[in-house]
């Protein structure tokens, strides 16, 4: 028996684990009220890190080893019910002076409880981590905005992948396909998507499960609208990670950004104007010194006889020796270095050119955008133009000139014919046959006509000929009033009456406005109705260009004239012929009945057009006719 105890004392010395023995200590009534440390391994000591004097026949209620009151009542409570009951208990601790961790067993051994520690610290700390890494991992997946899945194949028989099962997906994951996490890993991938197998993405996947070359792709999901880009990498020989991240913004912008190019390119290569980008050429020093083709469009390589490619890298001055001192390098070279763009119209007529051209250039990045049209064309023709114009200002003068010249010349040898023909008839008359006095008579007649048509071209020439002349103020009453006194004799003597609105004071030429009155109220005391006394009515409104009706400039559709009309009851005609009367020699009467030389109207159209304004008649025959005057209420 001694041997036995000092064998298991001997065997419990070598063991490896702590252990101690305690056995109860019981009160008068016998009854246990604690237990003591009876027997202490080597293990233990190291353990405890104290002498076996201050643990052996400590008891539980005052052991120095328990840290707590609740663990003393926990250990007591143990011991006992493992003493009472015999059966072994297992439980852990944490000893924080070793910061360990042990687990232990209790169990009744003879007349005591024998306790074996274990230190299970390595196995719980990896426990730990493994738990740590698990949430670690849980909560990325669960927070992360890319969506990722492990995908397990599944093979046949001959260990081919026939299809394949999510074993695992994040709720980003299930957002972006727009399914349930169960379905997905309750079905196989077949099942969620019947075409996969057959899919590009399934042969790609494949191959980075054989060679564990990861692969990215990008696609369009059209369910939730959203592009995605893909990366599937392999994780062992059967699982697959797929990382889903929903690119649509980026992708937007690109493919709008892509968009927006083709439409500048397709403007920039079918724009008729040249164009074509300038990078410059520095100097050592860093001036400026040329520029280069970066890019041009088909409309200037045409221009220059090349295609774009051939001009691409081409200096400027290869092409254009001359533009590098007539001011046109100068234009592009302010442009590149203040940003400012700049527009001129250039005569480029250096190296053997001699063409006008409209220049644009503008800085675009740190290069050069030039656009040009060529207006070489326009221009001569708009030089021969104006050479046209001057021509005809000239010949026009020149005729006008003769005119007035011709005009007033013939006067005096007029006025001869008169004086000396009625001198002559006056003392031949006695003698003269009643033929030869008819001729007499016919030829000074001839000679008063003469003498009002040199009157009235005089009148004519002078109103296209004196326009100069400033203008001024004019009161329409006065004037109308003057041409009532010079018409005093027809009014009377036709019995005439004539109602005038108040006319207003224009800017204008004072003699030029009376002349325009005198002949449009001669003409209509003159081309009255035999037998009924004329009727004439001078109304006066304002009206825009536009309400007018008529062709007044186009610049005058939106402002004030002076609407004049002149209204007679005579014998009228017809309106067809309304806008020939206007031209000179142009009557519709015979002379017999109405004396005139067809000047009178012409003289009146010359005059309003010389104050910017319309004249137009309007007429039925045998019932009146009205003649409007449109005069700027303001002259520019
Ligand atoms: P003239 O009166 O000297 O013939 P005008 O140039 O003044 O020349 O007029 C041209 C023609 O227009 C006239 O010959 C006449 O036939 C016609 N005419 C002009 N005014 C009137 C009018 N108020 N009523 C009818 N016909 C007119």
């Amino acid at each position: 028996m001694v041997l036995n105890q000092e064998l298991i004392a001997a065997f419990f010395e070598e063991q490896p684990q702590p252990a101690f023995w305690m056995h109860p200590v019981r009160d008068g009534n016998n009854s246990i009220v604690d237990f003591e440390y009876a027997y202490c391994n080597r293990e233990f000591y190291a353990y405890t890190r104290l002498p076996s004097e201050t643990i052996l026949k400590k008891r539980v209620s005052d052991s120095p080893l328990i840290s707590s009151d609740t663990l003393r009542k926990k250990f007591l409570v143990q011991l006992l019910e493992v003493y009472e009951t015999g059966v072994r208990t297992q439980d852990r601790l944490y000893n924080p002076d070793l910061d360990r961790y042990y687990s232990y067993t209790r169990s009744k051994v003879h007349d005591g409880v024998l306790t074996v520690l274990q230190d299970r610290t390595e196995e719980i700390t990896i426990i730990r981590q493994l738990e740590e890494q698990t949430s670690l991992t849980q909560s990325l997946l669960k927070q992360s905005a890319n969506g990722i899945t492990v995908t397990e194949v599944i093979r046949n028989d001959e260990g081919q992948v026939v299809d394949g099962k999510t074993i695992l997906i994040n709720d980003a994951a299930a957002q972006y396909m727009m399914v349930s996490k169960q379905d997905y890993l309750a079905k196989t991938i077949a099942e969620v998507d019947p075409g996969i197998m057959e899919s590009e993405l399934y042969r790609m996947s494949q191959k980075t499960l054989e060679t564990g070359q990861p692969f990215h792709t990008q696609y369009y999901f059209e369910p939730s609208g959203k592009w995605i880009a893909l990366s599937v990498s392999k994780m062992d020989d059967n699982r697959l990670i797929n990382i889903f991240t929903d690119i649509t913004e980026t992708k937007t912008y690109e493919l709008e950004g892509m968009l927006a190019a083709e439409r500048l390119k397709a403007v920039f290569n079918a724009s008729q104007s040249g164009m074509f980008i300038f990078a410059p050429v520095l100097s050592t020093d860093g001036a400026v010194i040329d520029f280069r083709f970066v890019i041009t469009n088909p409309a200037f390589a045409a221009y220059v006889g090349q295609t774009p490619s051939a001009l691409q890298g081409e200096l400027g001055s290869t092409w254009f020796p001359g533009y590098l001192t007539n001011g046109v390098f100068d234009m592009y070279r302010t442009t590149y270095l203040t940003g400012e763009t700049s527009r001129k119209d250039i005569h480029y007529n250096v190296d053997e050119h001699d063409l006008y051209l409209d220049l644009l250039s503008t800085k675009v990045g740190d290069e050069v955008l030039i656009t040009f049209n060529d207006y070489t064309a326009v221009k001569s023709s708009q030089v021969q133009l104006e050479s046209l114009v001057q021509e005809l200002k000239r010949s026009n003068s020149y005729l006008e000139e003769f005119a007035h010249a011709a005009s007033h010349d013939l006067k005096e040898p007029i006025r001869k014919i008169e004086t000396f023909s009625g001198i002559l008839q006056t003392s031949l008359m006695e003698r003269l046959t009643p033929d030869e006095a008819r001729l007499f008579e016919r030829m000074s007649a001839a000679s008063v006509r003469m003498k009002q048509l040199v009157n009235d071209l005089l009148d004519y020439s002078y109103v296209s000929t004196t326009t100069p002349l400033q203008m001024e103020p004019v009161d329409l009453d006065e004037r109308l009033k003057l041409v009532l006194v010079d018409l005093e004799v027809q009014v009377e003597e036709t019995a005439a009456i004539i109602n005038i609105d108040p006319l207003p004071t224009v800017t204008g030429y004072r003699r030029q406005l009376q002349q325009l009155f005198q002949n449009l109220l001669s003409n209509a005391l003159k081309y009255r109705k035999v037998g009924s006394p004329p009727h004439i009515q001078i109304r006066c409104s304002i009206v825009t260009g536009n309400e007018a009706g008529k062709a007044v400039p186009e610049a005058g559709a939106d402002k004030a004239y002076y609407c004049i009309e002149v209204r007679d009851n005579g014998i009228g005609f017809e309106q067809q012929y309304a806008d020939r009367i206007f031209n000179m020699f142009q009557r519709l009467h015979g002379k017999q009945e109405y004396a005139g030389t067809g000047v009178g109207l012409s003289i009146a159209r010359k005059v309003v057009e010389n104050h910017n304004g319309v004249i137009w008649a309007e007429s039925t025959q045998g019932e009146g006719s009205s003649f409007f005057v449109l005069l700027p209420v303001q002259q520019v």
